[in-house]
């Protein structure tokens, strides 16, 4: 008997992580994602936890040394960059690269379509069609609806509910792990660094370099810095936010406002807000 078929619209993570799980227990599973090309470059570090080691295993992906790099001490600082607590504890930094190579290489060409990008779903009572913006028409056992925040899947099934804007946006930079400051690097970079202004966060730690090297001298450094954010300036940031459709469920605390004396003085090459 032919394996059932899965269509899974979405080709990130998500989407990568069902398509595998379906695969290991016998079905087949077509990945349709709407970029045209490899998603590889799309984001930055990844800290990691039991569940997803596990999940991984669970698929036959070793989570050895090369997935990221090992760090055994958590430290907090203040606002003015003074260290106010150390802590032991083991974390693996990944990043979204090395784990999207990881799920995505194993899976054969034609299970992982770039380029396709979903209009609607048809549901029969023999199966369901996936309905692609080029017109083709994709039949299958199961659709699973991976494609994200704004999912065209979720749109069609759950039309009544909406996007609700939390009212922060993530500051994030990648930067060489030569590029670092010598200092910065003396007392910080090998833990996992935490700083926590008032109604913000700011992490940054180490990670896999942008080919995925853990060898000293060639990670990368992440830092994410969570920053309150009014709808007006998200649309400044972001211009393909849609300020009317951005409700913001609480009001923003005026104090999170104030500037944040920075602590660590090293120019990000590429801030980026997510
Ligand atoms: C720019 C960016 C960078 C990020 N970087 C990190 C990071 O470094 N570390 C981290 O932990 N988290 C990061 N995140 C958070 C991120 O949301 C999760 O890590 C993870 O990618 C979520 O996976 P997902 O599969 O649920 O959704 P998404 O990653 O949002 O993937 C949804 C996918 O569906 C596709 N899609 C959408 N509509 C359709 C359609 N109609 N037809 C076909 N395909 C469609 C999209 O192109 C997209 O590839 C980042 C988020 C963004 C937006």
């Amino acid at each position: 008997m032919a394996a059932r078929l899965a269509l899974v619209i979405g080709g990130s993570l998500g989407g990568l992580f069902a398509a595998r799980l379906l695969r290991s227990v016998g079905w087949d599973a077509v990945v349709f994602e709407r970029n045209p090309e490899d998603l590889t470059g799309r984001g930055a570090g990844l800290s990691t936890h039991p569940q997803l080691i596990d999940i991984l295993r669970r698929l036959g992906i070793d989570f050895d040394e090369s997935m990221g790099v090992r760090l055994d001490t958590f430290i907090f600082l203040d606002q003015t960059g003074k260290t106010y607590l150390k802590a032991k504890a083991a974390r693996t930094m990944s990043s979204w690269g090395r784990l999207y190579r990881a799920l995505r290489d194993p899976l054969p060409a034609e299970s992982y379509r770039l380029g396709m990008s979903l209009r609607h779903v048809e549901q029969g009572s023999a199966g369901v069609t996936a309905v692609l913006t080029d017109g083709s028409r994709v039949g299958g056992d199961l659709l699973v609806g991976a494609d994200g925040v704004r999912s065209t899947v979720r749109e069609q099934f759950l039309p009544d509910v909406t996007l609700n804007y939390a009212g922060y946006v993530a500051w994030r930079a990648m930067l060489e792990e030569s590029e670092v400051p010598p200092d910065i690097r003396a007392e910080i970079f090998e833990c996992y660094a935490f700083c926590l202004p008032e109604g913000e966060l700011f992490l940054a730690y180490p990670v896999p370099g942008r080919n995925n090297e853990t060898q000293v001298g060639r990670r990368a450094y992440n830092i994410v810095w969570y920053r309150p954010t009014d709808p007006d300036t998200l649309v400044d940031l972001c211009p393909s936010s849609n300020r009317s459709s951005i409700s913001s469920r609480r009001r923003l605390s005026l104090d999170a406002w104030r500037c944040w004396g920075t602590p660590l003085s090293w120019r990000g090459r590429m801030w980026a807000p997510v």
